[in-house]
């Protein structure tokens, strides 16, 4: 008898086990991931770490890029200031459009800025950007914008003579945007993509706060920010070059009374848009692995520290900060010079070019399946009319015509990442047999191709 209870209790075991596992697989629960598009992954292949260090290079040559340096045609003509950068950058651009038959349009937007901190005199601060309009009338509207600034400084905000070399801070997040102009002028998108290089930020994110506000008074449908500035990979001993910082705001910016009741009710500190976006990059980086795996870190910045896309943040749009894993404050807006056999300043022979290549492989990887994705589902919500276990979600079909399925995703609560996708077929309502009390959850609206568009985690419907 006494044998005959364990092979019992063994058979009892062998079941259960046998259950578990098929419950799981059952459900196709898999970790979300989007599909690697081909045509996508060609165009990374062609950013090259040599065309990058060109870029640097380059605008490490105008001497100083501060935002308060002349600009004035003479300035221009010398290849010196900031006034030359940014025409060579246009030039840049345009070049890039030239040879995609003029699909880029370049564009400035300037204006003058007044005395303010760290601004003495009135100064024009210009922004410049080239456009990569979608080709789908329904979805051009549809915009997602990388962005870096092209100004730099050295020890003394004031002091518009002395070399500011800025190789890393942020000649780094130019080139990238430059890049990824480049390569994704080569493809064709249904959404549109901006391709954004700011000044100012060095005295207080002067350009981009212009143009975020531009983008709000003209009511842009911008998606998604991807601000990079200091992506140089800096070469000092500590720096691990395995993997970039993506830094997001946890509670949005422009939270209303109401938004902050709910967020606190449903615990929806981490699911800002700028959050998913953070997220989005990481399973960009595991479809098309561009050899740098994005680190996100739940904060809006570095300690007490600021940058552009925070000036995004501000006028309600999802950006995020996209810097390397370690700062060498030595190369940091500092006087270029020896110190105690110490050399200081930004200077391009601490940068990591193939670095910088593979975050722009990291960021045109993501604009691309941005740009190809459908519009995300609007009007997400949970049903709450009766107290039960499952959980019934709707939403509005994505407009656009490009949807033809929907995904959604789930994660634990204590989860940073979604740990679970499902697809479930061209539909506006389901139900999950999981409980909204244990889970977040998110919809996302997928092509079929499997281009997925950033999820959005449902509220309330009662
Ligand atoms: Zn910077």
């Amino acid at each position: 008898m006494k044998e005959l209870g364990s092979a019992v209790a063994w058979r009892a075991l062998a079941v259960l086990l046998v259950w578990q596992f098929l419950t799981q697989f059952a459900a196709s629960q898999s970790a979300p991931a989007l599909a690697a598009d081909p045509k996508i992954k060609a165009a990374l292949n062609e950013i090259s770490g040599s065309r990058i260090q060109a870029d640097i290079d380059k605008l490490v040559s105008f001497g100083t890029r501060s935002t308060l340096s002349p600009q004035d045609t003479a300035a221009i003509a010398s290849g010196r200031g900031i006034g030359a950068a940014r025409e060579w950058i246009k030039s840049e651009f345009e070049r890039y459009s030239k040879d995609c038959g003029g699909c880029l349009e370049v564009k400035t937007d300037s204006y003058t800025q007044e005395p303010a901190e760290r601004v003495k005199e009135p100064t024009v601060i210009t922004n410049v950007y080239a456009v990569l309009e979608g080709n789908d009338p329904e979805n051009r509207k549809r915009l997602v914008l990388v962005t870096g600034h092209y100004d730099s400084r050295n020890s003394d905000n004031y002091n518009v003579t002395d070399d500011a070399p800025g190789a890393n801070d942020d000649a780094s997040g130019t080139a990238v945007s430059l890049e990824c102009a480049r390569v994704l002028s080569k493809l064709k998108f249904p959404g549109t993509i901006i391709f954004l290089t700011v000044a100012g930020e060095e005295q207080g994110l002067y350009g981009s706060k212009h143009l975020a506000k531009v983008a709000k008074d003209e009511g842009w449908d911008l998606q998604a920010v991807l601000n990079n500035d200091i992506v140089g990979g800096d070469k000092s001993p500590e720096q691990d070059h395995s993997v970039i910082r993506v830094f997001s705001e946890g509670i949005p910016a422009v939270a209303s009374d109401q938004d902050l009741r709910r967020i606190r009710l449903l615990g929806g500190e981490s699911d800002s848009g700028s959050r998913q976006l953070a997220r989005y990059m990481v399973e960009v980086g595991t479809s098309y692995g561009p050899g740098v795996k994005p680190m996100m870190i739940f904060r809006q910045d570095r300690y007490l520290r600021g940058g552009d896309h925070y000036s995004f943040n501000q006028q309600g749009f999802a950006a995020v900060r996209i810097t390397e894993f370690r700062e060498d404050f030595h190369h940091q807006h500092q006087n270029v010079r020896m110190e105690n056999s110490l050399q200081y300043g930004d200077l391009a022979k601490f940068v990591d070019f193939d670095y910088v290549a593979r975050v722009a492989r990291l960021n045109a990887a993501t604009l691309a399946s941005l740009g190809a994705a459908p519009t995300p589902p609007a009007n997400v919500h949970l049903e709450t009319k009766g107290l039960e276990n499952d959980s019934t979600l709707t939403w509005d079909a994505s407009p656009g015509g490009l949807a033809t399925s929907y995904q959604v995703l789930w994660r634990a609560t204590t989860s940073p990442e979604w740990e679970h996708s499902q697809d479930v077929g061209n539909l506006t309502r389901t139900t999950m047999n999981l409980s909204k009390d244990n889970v977040i959850f998110a919809v996302a609206a997928c092509d079929k191709a499997g281009h997925c568009s950033l999820p959005v985690v449902p509220t309330p419907e009662r």
